[in-house]
């Protein structure tokens, strides 16, 4: 992973030309020349400069980046002003320290194997003390003033039963428990090697812990397109969080554990449904792992070879048909079949994916109706909601809106994170229109047959 004074030459290549103001969120909220792409360049150039320091000003401005990556895609130089700012925030990190809750919370429990499933199950647990449920929304609003969760916010309920949980379940029940394969942590969903196509997949954190039906979904989808699936039950968090925050040694540390997981099975493909855990196990672990020596850059380089994001790999991979999948669903019945579709930045700009998911729409028998700016940001950008809640819905605001005017009554999309947020968003424009990950359509079709 590159750091910011070895990225002296991506930043000169900004000649100031300006066109990324045009399409970066948070200078179209806050409109000022450091909120923009090319501001934070600039200001990148003067720390290395020596012109300014790591002031809080800078600080603030390194973080207010939604990791949306139009810039990059804008730019008539290929400038990667996404890069740049993480490398910033790497060095505000190693030359700051995090504050002590994001250090503790990440190097403690995130990078934990036991600590971080505990941690979540007792959250779960207290879950119905500190939040009341807004039914209609399957949401939850905070019951009392409540650190970083705002009044309006609503909140992902955890889930009863985390996805890696179900499929611990499911092994110790089913045929393929064995006890070697159980000390190896898998949880094969039928006889591995019966299959021509095998399949790791990879949860990530908001599918195992929050939409676990999601992950169900695709172990369904992908058994019927006739693959083998192992679930690995030792996998971790992808890292992109810490990568998020500047803590390159966390993001490292959990790259390497996944390697160790996936690396336990003979696999063809390794998928996820999640595009930001896409992307990091993709492009990103390649990066982090770089320094590592020649052993563990072939590893990871053959890792990352075998990644698909779900929706590719039913695609292109396992060719999917409509003669397979195609049946009208419980959530696309005859009388709302239009489904819109929002491009997440981790895939369409990440990982260069607009046409899978919207075909499996269309497989799954739906009408699909485009909205005005698919690819514009939801705002979400990891931690970002977390810390900068409202600029984030300030964001989100212009994407809830040009849902609403397609009059679509799903929306679907490729990744559990934009589905919170556009979630979150529509319920505070008042907006019932359902969010679905793309997957559940033909999940919910199979269901039906
Ligand atoms: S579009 Fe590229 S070259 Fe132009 S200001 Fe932005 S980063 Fe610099
Ligand atoms: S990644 Fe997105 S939010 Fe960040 S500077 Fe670029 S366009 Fe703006």
């Amino acid at each position: 992973m590159k750091i910011l004074e070895q990225l002296s030459q991506e930043i000169n290549k900004c000649v100031l030309c300006g066109t990324c103001r045009s399409v970066c969120p948070t200078f179209g909220v806050i409109n000022r020349e450091p909120a923009s792409a090319r501001g934070k360049v600039a200001l990148c150039s003067a720390f290395l400069n020596k012109e300014i320091g790591l002031s809080d000003g800078f600080i603030k401005q390194m973080n207010e980046c939604v990791q949306c990556m139009a810039c990059m895609t804008a730019c008539p130089n290929d400038v990667n002003v996404p890069d740049i700012i993480l490398a910033a925030r790497a060095k505000i990190a190693k030359e700051k320290g995090l504050p002590f809750a994001k250090s503790f919370i990440l190097d403690n429990i995130l990078n934990s194997e036991r600590l971080m499933p505990a941690v979540m199950k007792f959250a779960s647990k207290l879950q119905g003390l500190l939040f009341k449920g807004v039914p209609e929304e399957s949401g939850l609003h905070r019951r009392f003033h409540l650190p970083l969760i705002g009044e309006k916010r609503l909140v992902p309920p955890l889930a009863e039963r985390f996805f890696l949980e179900g499929r611990k379940l499911t092994e110790a029940k089913g045929g393929n428990g064995e006890a070697e394969k159980r000390r190896k942590n898998l949880s094969p969903i039928r006889p591995f090697a019966d299959s021509p196509i095998r399949i790791g997949f990879f949860a990530g954190c908001l599918i195992n812990y929050m939409l676990p039906h999601i992950g169900e979904a695709c172990l369904k989808v992908l058994e019927k397109a006739g693959a083998s699936v192992i679930v690995p039950l030792n996998q971790h968090c992808c890292g992109m969080p810490a990568l998020g925050m500047g803590d390159v040694k966390t993001a490292k540390s959990l790259a390497i554990k996944n390697l160790e997981a996936f690396e336990q099975y003979e696999l063809d493909y390794i998928t996820t449904a999640c595009a930001t855990c896409g992307d990091g196990l993709k492009r990103r672990f390649k990066e982090l792992l770089s320094d590592e020596g020649e052993d563990v850059r072939k590893r990871v380089e053959s890792f990352a070879d075998k990644v698909r994001d779900i929706t590719e790999l039913l695609v292109n991979e396992l060719r999917i048909q409509n003669s397979e999948f195609n049946r009208k669903s419980k959530i696309v019945n005859s009388k709302s079949e239009i489904v819109t579709y929002h491009d997440p930045c981790h895939l369409r700009r990440g990982q260069d994916i607009a046409d899978g998911p919207r075909e499996i729409i269309e497989i799954s028998g739906a009408k699909l109706k485009e909205m005005r700016h698919p690819c514009r940001c939801c705002g979400l950008g990891g931690t970002f909601n977390i810390t900068n809640y409202d600029f984030s819905m300030a964001i989100n605001r212009s994407k809830a809106e040009d849902i609403k005017s397609t009059g679509a009554d799903i929306v679907a999309t490729a990744c559990p994170g934009c589905m919170i947020q556009i979630k979150d968003g529509l319920h505070h424009l008042g907006i019932n229109t359902k969010v679905v990950h793309v997957v559940e359509l033909l999940a919910d079709n199979i269901i039906k047959q």
